[in-house]
């Protein structure tokens, strides 16, 4: 490391970018840094797969910050074969079947669809999120640089040294079985078993191509008539590039030149370190089950040295992101939570400092659940020590590339109210605006909200949690009548609880005074100073307090936070419904 970088190593993002600043001075000085990422469209894109780009994204920014020029890719690996037709995703059925072994970009996109094939369609909803997270890219795709002869010179090399290939890729065959292929973690994870189960043997070779009677070929072509990948090379000549396969889909056979044909690609265990050497990748991150033996990153880093004369990429291993409780009725998409619906429910800012605070290896959730506006709270807090100058330096940095990029900073919402606030906002008046709108003003009379866009987008994340987050059950109904039955059943002491409240609420309505009332009655109750220490008697006269409270206003034991509940219920609906 350079000892001018050294006060900058604050975290895991300024520990890669040195290393990777360091290693592309060394490879190719003066020249920009390239990090890449790799997509499948083959489907909805896994939020789980946005750390594939959230990691380079973090570590490029972080170099660009230092003024460096940085180009992070973005392989859109859209002229992989399709592989399965996914559950669940609106306007596809079964018919899609017959499309099983054709490039991603010959699929039809789904019905109704505003794209015109299948990756397009994928792709565009991850292309959204990704600009509103504010990752700068170059996007390419397979699909055009294949179609467009782009690697016609690195095919015809890989095919000349096929035997090379071939070796490498035996000293791991034994070992198969626990390698599992692809760099796309949890999408191929899933698409290898399902794959096998589906079409049987077959596909298990795709990643690294076949031997059969004519010799081992690291490159297949599409069907000339059925467009399927299900083809076999039959013969090759190295020096007139002639090529013959034949189709065991449809019968089809064909004599090409690979000279001048395009309509193929390289098994993908050869295609990525391939591009790795073409485009002078110097970091790319892939899941952590593909640090086996055999797997594309371990074999790739040979084939890139012995057949491409290239280096392999530094490229950390980085674990599952997982996900917290998402609801069932937001499964539009077959129950894959994709990067677009972390975007409904939570800003940018907040989903991009889930993976700029956490190690490349340690794992973590994205919370859909109740466990998000603790998230919330946790970020706010952390915004205050930011403000105040206590935060530690890790910290630090991790908010700053949370907040913004060496672009500027993204969107921010300004007056960042509790997300947990504006959920119950947003629970209890469903999204009424001039009710949201009054309710929000009164929190803090000093200093009212005039307008629900000082809120925003903060507000509009939070209603969208309630609305398709929280099950029907769990949402709180605000009572329309009295619980006579409740009110006449209690005891004096229970009436007197009321009363000092129905007492206190004009001269306490904001939320700190509100706070103050609720959890001063039970002392007042019990001859204590408003400002008494809390006793564990004290605690549970509380309890007891608050969940009278919450039956004669939502019929329930619990709900939002008392002093939130009552503003959003109105004074004038408390006194009704606690019988003042
Ligand atoms: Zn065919």
């Amino acid at each position: 490391m350079a000892s001018s970088q050294s006060s900058t190593e604050t975290d895991w993002v300024s520990r890669f970018a040195d290393d990777v600043i360091a290693e592309s001075e060394r490879r190719a000085p003066g020249k920009p840094v390239v990090v890449a990422s790799g997509l499948s469209p083959s489907g909805p894109i896994h939020l789980g797969n946005l750390r594939e780009v959230m990691t380079p994204h973090l570590v490029a920014d972080e170099i660009r910050r230092r003024g460096y020029t940085v180009r992070h890719l973005i392989s859109w690996d859209d002229y992989d074969r399709y592989r399965k037709v996914p559950n669940g995703v609106e306007g596809v059925d079964d018919s899609w079947q017959e499309h099983i072994g054709k490039p991603l970009t010959s699929v039809p996109a789904p019905a109704g669809s505003a794209y015109p094939n299948w990756a397009e369609h994928f792709k565009a909803a991850m292309t959204r999120a990704l600009d509103e997270l504010g990752v700068e890219y170059d996007g390419i795709s397979q699909t055009q640089q294949y179609l467009a002869g782009t690697y016609r010179e690195q095919i015809l090399h890989a095919m000349r040294h096929r035997a090379d290939i071939d070796a490498v890729l035996d000293r791991y065959r034994t070992k198969k079985d626990g390698a599992a292929g692809g760099k796309k973690p949890q999408q191929k994870k899933v698409d290898e078993a399902e794959l096998e189960a589906a079409e049987g043997s077959g596909a298990a070779s795709e990643d690294d191509g076949s031997s059969n009677a004519a010799g081992y070929f690291p490159y297949k072509p599409y069907c000339g008539n059925c467009e399927k990948d299900l083809t076999v090379v039959t013969s090759y000549d190295d020096d007139s590039t002639e090529l013959n396969y034949t189709c065991s889909a449809c019968g089809f056979a064909e004599t090409v030149r690979l000279s001048e044909f395009n309509r193929g690609k390289l098994v993908w265990k050869v295609d990525w370190p391939m591009r790795w050497a073409y485009e002078g990748v110097i970091f790319e991150p892939s899941g952590v089950d593909h640090s086996s033996p055999g797997s594309s990153f371990v074999v790739g880093g040979q084939i890139v040295r012995e057949v491409f004369d290239g280096v392999q990429p530094i490229g950390p291993m980085y674990a599952f992101v997982g996900i917290s409780g998402m609801a069932k009725m937001s499964s539009s998409k077959g129950g894959v939570p994709t990067p677009a619906d972390a975007l409904k429910i939570m800003e940018a800012p907040l989903l991009r400092w889930l993976y700029a605070r956490r190690k490349p290896n340690q794992s973590f959730k994205i919370a859909f659940d109740q466990e998000i506006q603790r998230l919330y709270d946790e970020w706010d807090s952390l915004a205050r020590k930011v403000a105040d100058g206590t935060v530690l330096p890790a910290d630090a940095a991790a908010y700053a590339r949370a907040i913004g990029t060496a672009a500027g900073e993204l969107p921010s919402t300004p007056r960042p109210l509790p997300y947990r606030t504006l959920a119950s906002v947003a629970d209890i008046t469903a999204g009424a605006e001039d009710q949201t709108l009054r309710i929000l003003s009164e929190l803090d009379p000093e200093n009212p909200l005039t307008s629900l866009d000082e809120a925003r987008p903060r507000l509009d994340r939070a209603e969208s949690w309630i609305s398709t987050q929280v099950p029907a059950e769990a949402r709180t109904v605000v009572r329309q009548e009295p619980d006579k039955e409740l009110l006449g059943s209690l005891d004096d002491k229970g009436r007197e609880s009321l009363r000092l409240l129905l007492d206190g609420l004009e001269t306490h309505w904001s939320l700190d005074g509100l706070t103050t009332l609720v959890y001063g009655v039970p002392k007042v109750l019990e001859g204590l100073e408003p400002d008494a220490r809390p006793t564990p008697e004290l605690k549970v006269a509380q309890r007891s307090f608050f969940a009278l409270l919450y039956r004669l206003l939502v019929s329930r034991d619990t709900g939002p936070r008392l002093p939130t509940l009552l503003l959003a219920v109105g004074a004038d609906r408390v006194r009704t419904l606690l019988g003042g």
